[in-house]
């Protein structure tokens, strides 16, 4: 089954686009920032683990991020396509992953990078309102849901911001992101398996461009 990795900015739509996919090809979306977050809500001892990174915007261990992808994909009862999202985020963690697919004869089939200027993604995430039941994204100006706090798709009264989606935390994560992904990009372009798709679109033309690659 494939295996297709988003790779991109906080804000870039990955996640949006990642779930529609996912849904509409029966995949697993596997979102480490959706892990972490689930993590801390339950008060686990990854989400203890993890909290004072994420909330400075700051990178969680690889070790921690590996165990916890790993576990999840352990999870899985029958084979099926994986979208990974926000995940790798570093050398070791691709390393990882290919290690891991790699003892089961499998491997990552493209990597799929979202391009976006920064200053684009700061006003973007500025306004993102997020689901607290269903995950569903909308937005204040762009997206915005039809009832003010309640999320169009499971109807729950439960939007709210993302406390590192402040402009000041967002930048902080930027940069990191900016540090971090060249020797992604470089690792994947060298197995010839990154491709662009420029993300400055609306949602339903970078979907199309989506769907081109996949
Ligand atoms: P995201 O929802 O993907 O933007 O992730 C939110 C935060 O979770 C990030 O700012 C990091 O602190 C942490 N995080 C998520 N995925 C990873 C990863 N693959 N490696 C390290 N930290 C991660």
């Amino acid at each position: 089954m494939a295996k297709w990795i988003f790779l991109g900015p906080p804000g870039a739509g990955k996640g949006t686009q990642a779930r529609r996919l996912a849904r509409e090809r029966s995949a697993l979306h596997l979102s480490t920032g959706d892990l972490l977050r689930d993590a801390i809500e339950a008060d686990s001892e990854v989400g203890q683990q993890a909290k004072a990174y994420m909330d400075e915007g700051g990178l969680v261990p690889d070790g921690v991020i590996l165990d916890l992808v790993f576990w999840r994909l352990g999870q899985e009862t029958e084979s099926r396509d994986v979208i990974f999202d926000g995940f790798p985020r570093t050398v070791a963690q691709a390393e990882g992953l290919d290690e891991r697919l790699g003892q089961a004869g499998d491997a990552v089939k493209k990597t799929l990078e979202f391009t976006l200027a920064d200053e684009v993604i700061v006003r973007r995430i500025a306004g993102r309102l997020i689901c607290k039941k269903c995950g569903a994204n909308f937005h204040r100006d762009f997206l915005p849901p039809k009832r003010e706090g309640v999320c169009d798709q499971c109807g729950a009264e439960a939007l709210y911001q993302r406390k590192d989606d402040h402009p000041d935390v967002v930048r902080h994560r930027l940069e990191i992101y900016h540090q971090q992904a060249q020797p992604l990009r470089d690792y994947y372009a060298a197995q010839g398996k990154l491709v662009e798709i420029a993300a400055d679109a609306p949602v339903e033309t970078i979907y199309e461009r989506l769907h081109a690659e996949l």
